[in-house]
């Protein structure tokens, strides 16, 4: 990788390692997070999906970038199944389509990813900031690399900015009263637990900025 400036599908490949590593490290506290509202499978689905996807992606030789996110986003709605499993393969997918032809990304295709991930999942899903989903660690991600790309930051600094902000929303999630997924039918009960998929976005995420500084 030139100066962790740009990232290549090879590259891709050990994002997406390094994304199932974090998931599975982290399989217990979302398998806890979705015990508190929901039916707690989500840290077991989340860590079988991404380490079927790091799998998969393994076996790619010198793929493009949207083919390592296309793969990883079908691999993750094949194996979690259910509203979730559409939900992080269209951020994979979305995201991959947003990519179509570019052999290395950088910070302002990086921007496109993001954004194009975040669309097919509000596309898919529906669900928009404040209703204690996916969305409410991704878009804060998104506003992160753009202003990034606005300031003329460099793309290590961007994607770490864009997980600490998808981190704490995943934190400000608590806050939040649920409108999608089981948590919705505890409506106001629902209030002081932090969404699962908020914080799976934001361990993948993190994952992704480590990635990036090891090999700057
Ligand atoms: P399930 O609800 O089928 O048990 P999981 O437990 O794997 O699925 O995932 C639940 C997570 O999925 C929630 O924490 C939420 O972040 C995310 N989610 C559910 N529905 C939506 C939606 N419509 N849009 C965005 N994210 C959603
Ligand atoms: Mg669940």
């Amino acid at each position: 990788m030139s100066g962790g400036q740009m990232l290549n599908g090879r590259f891709w490949i050990t994002i997406i390692q390094a994304m199932s590593d974090a998931i599975v490290e982290a399989r217990d506290l979302l398998t806890a997070l979705d015990s508190e509202v929901g039916d707690g499978d989500h840290g077991v689905n989340m860590a079988a999906a991404m380490q079927a996807a790091a799998h998969q992606v393994g076996q790619l030789d010198d793929p493009l970038p949207e083919q390592v996110l296309k793969m990883t986003g079908t691999a993750v709605m094949n194996e979690m199944g259910g509203a979730s499993g559409v939900i992080f393969g269209s951020f994979f997918r979305g995201g991959g389509r947003a990519v179509r032809g570019k052999s290395s990304l950088g910070l302002a295709e990086v921007v496109a990813l993001m954004s194009g991930g975040l669309a097919e999942v509000q596309k898919r899903g529906k669900a928009q900031p404040g209703d204690k989903t996916v969305v409410d660690a991704l878009a804060p991600a998104v506003t992160a690399v753009q202003h990034a790309l606005d300031n003329q930051r460099d793309l290590p600094s961007a994607i770490a900015d864009a997980a600490q902000k998808a981190q704490r929303g995943a934190e400000d999630s608590r806050k939040m009263v649920a409108k999608f997924g089981r948590a919705k039918f505890l409506g106001e009960r629902s209030i002081g637990h932090q969404d699962a998929g908020a914080t799976s976005m934001a361990i993948m995420l993190d994952a992704w900025a480590k990635r990036i500084r090891e090999a700057s």
